[in-house]
This record gives structure tokens, sequence and C-alpha cells, in this order.
């Protein structure tokens, strides 16, 4: 059966940067299984995985608009170390969030530089090109349910929600 849509997909993958490391794998006993055409996965790889057919293993490229987008610049402000009063230890890599006039975001502090610490809002592959190994275990077609959902349930159907 090959990869279409209301599919659910399961494969192994191993992702990596330009740089040829690794930021992501799927663990060998757990691969990944996620619902095909329903922006489970990032548009990119599941537009390569389209057609595709339990066995075939593929390398693929692809562009940050098709990943995580592009780097915005916009999502990244300056803030008094006062505005976040009542959090311990601010210091780069420190993952907070931020409250907007949309709702929450999650943001990352990139920079602290004396009163003044830098929020980034930017998902954190965001403006990068993905390498991606994948190698598809499994093809099958989803249930009424997990259509419904619009994602995978597990094997045994069980999930918590
Ligand atoms: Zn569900």
């Amino acid at each position: 059966m090959a990869v279409a849509p209301d599919c659910v997909v399961t494969i192994h993958y191993t992702l990596k940067d330009d740089a040829g490391e690794v930021l992501d794998r799927s663990v060998p006993e757990e691969p990944l299984a996620y619902l095909h055409g329903h922006g489970n996965i990032i548009p990119g790889l599941e537009k390569q995985l389209d057609g595709k057919n339990i066995g075939d293993a593929l390398t693929v490229t692809i562009a940050p608009a098709e990943g995580y987008g592009e780097y915005d610049d916009r999502l990244v402000q300056s803030v008094p170390r006062r505005a976040l009063r009542g959090i311990k230890d601010v210091k780069p890599g420190l993952r907070l969030q931020a409250q907007t006039p949309e709702g929450s975001r999650a943001v990352i502090v990139s920079k602290v530089l004396g009163d003044m610490v830098t929020l980034d809002g930017n998902h954190p592959l965001a403006g990068k090109s993905l390498h991606f190994d994948v190698r598809i275990e499994d093809v099958r077609a989803a249930t009424e349910e997990e259509l419904s959902h619009g994602h995978v349930h597990g094997p045994d159907g069980h999930h918590e929600h």
C-alpha cells in the first residue's frame, strides 16, 4: 500500500543539519507513526513521502519554508529583566511561555545583556535546511476514530487526551 492521505505511516528517521550534525532521530524500537495528509509532520517531508511504499528509503533535503518556517526577526524582542520577575536563573537556553496579545507563546532566552533579556519566539529549527534519512516501515489505513481526531492512536487503540 502506498502512502496517501488518510493513511497511518510508520517511519524511522534521522534529521541532520547542514553540518551533518544529528538534530533528532527516531528510537529504533519506537518508529514515528503519523496520520498522512493532516499536517501532523512538516509539509516538506509529508510531500516527499506521498506515493512512496513500505520499505522505501529516502534521503531528502527540506528548505526552511517547507520545514519549520523562515527565521522571523519580528518574533525576537528584548525586555527588561524585571518583566521576568519571579523567574530564577534567567540565562540563554531557558524556555518560557510568553503572554502576547495572540495568546501564550513558547520562547527561548537567546541573550542576556546587562538588564536586558532577549526572547526568541522562533521554532529552534526555523530558518534551517533539514536533511532527513527516512525509511518507511509500515503504511495502513487510518481508523474512523483516528480520522475524526486527526491523529494516530496506539496499536491497541488506546490513547490519552
Ligand atoms: Zn485521539
